[in-house]
């Protein structure tokens, strides 16, 4: 439980991190919150030579409207999400999701930034950006790109992100009128979904059911279609791959994935 060595920095700008990763490369690591890096680096299944803190640079941390959309600095703790006035009236979904984050430690060292770069398919807040159809701005010193999540993840803890560039930013689209549900399955308050379902507009985002957080597509298209909702979530966990693990088999994964759809799409309620 003990990391390999390592050197430390703390640069005191977006620019400078940008710097420091240029430099060393994938040698370097990025800190945020350090929840879900020092838990691998404490088990040795990362060991980077350098880990750069941003955990304290002001300028990763806002939530802010945008035009149509709402943007959230990398740097931004589960628990401002939670606390939010603005994304309680434009994007209630992320606050009941942060919500369910953990305990109030994690959610006051976690970030959204971490979160989404971490990708964990059983984490909550990349299947709610998911479902919100929000995308992930990339900065590096050769300039910034703003990626659709549908393409941000390639596997089981990989992305698109180079080793070099740094999520800034996560931007989602205020809510509309078709509402918004987050249904999360855990055996104990605190615990990591066995799967859990977020719902915005008629998208729906599946936690836990693959390598990736996933869309539930084949519901989505049959309620297109003009299918019932319970017609619908029979479909849920079509094109899954859930995984099989001391807290659930993979049919028992498709059996919530399927009842709780059909919960979330039934209770999804507009903003206010
Ligand atoms: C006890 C416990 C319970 C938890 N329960 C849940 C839960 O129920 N649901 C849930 O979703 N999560 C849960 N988590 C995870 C928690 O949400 C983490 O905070 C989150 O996954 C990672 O955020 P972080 O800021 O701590 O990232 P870090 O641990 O600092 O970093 C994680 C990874 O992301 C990279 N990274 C971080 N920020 C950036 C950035 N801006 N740009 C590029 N790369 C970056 C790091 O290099 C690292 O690879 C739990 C964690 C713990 C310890």
């Amino acid at each position: 439980m003990i990391p390999v060595g390592f050197d430390y920095a703390r640069p005191d700008s977006v620019d400078a991190a940008l710097a420091l990763l240029a430099e060393h490369g994938e040698d370097a690591t990025i800190l945020a919150g350090g929840h879900s890096l020092l838990p691998v680096m404490k088990l040795r299944l990362a060991a980077p030579e350098l880990v750069v803190d941003i955990g304290r640079l002001g300028e990763l941390d806002y939530i802010r409207a945008d035009g149509p959309e709402i943007a959230i600095g990398a740097g931004t703790r589960h628990h401002s999400l939670e606390i939010s006035e603005l994304l309680a009236a434009e994007v209630p979904l992320l606050p009941a999701v942060a919500r369910t984050v953990g305990d109030p430690q994690v959610r006051h060292r976690g970030t959204i930034g971490g979160s989404l770069a971490h990708a964990d398919p059983a984490s909550d807040l990349p299947a709610a950006v998911l479902a919100l159809d929000g995308s992930v701005v990339l900065r590096s010193p050769r300039g910034e790109r703003t990626v659709p999540i549908t393409r941000f993840y390639t596997g089981v803890f990989s992305t698109v992100k180079e080793p070099d560039e740094l999520i800034v930013e996560v931007r989602v689209p205020h809510t509309g009128s078709a509402g918004w549900a987050f249904e999360k399955f855990t055996r104990r308050a605190n615990d990591w979904a066995i799967v859990g379902v977020a719902v915005a507009d008629g998208r729906i985002g599946l936690v836990n059911m693959g390598s990736t957080p996933l869309r539930a597509s084949a519901t989505e298209a049959a309620l297109a279609r003009g299918a019932s909702i319970e017609e619908a979530a029979l479909l849920a966990d079509q094109d899954t791959d859930p995984p099989a693990d001391i807290a659930a088999t993979p049919q028992y994964r498709r059996h919530l994935a399927r009842v709780l759809t059909g919960r979330a799409l039934r209770t999804a309620r507009p903003r206010s």
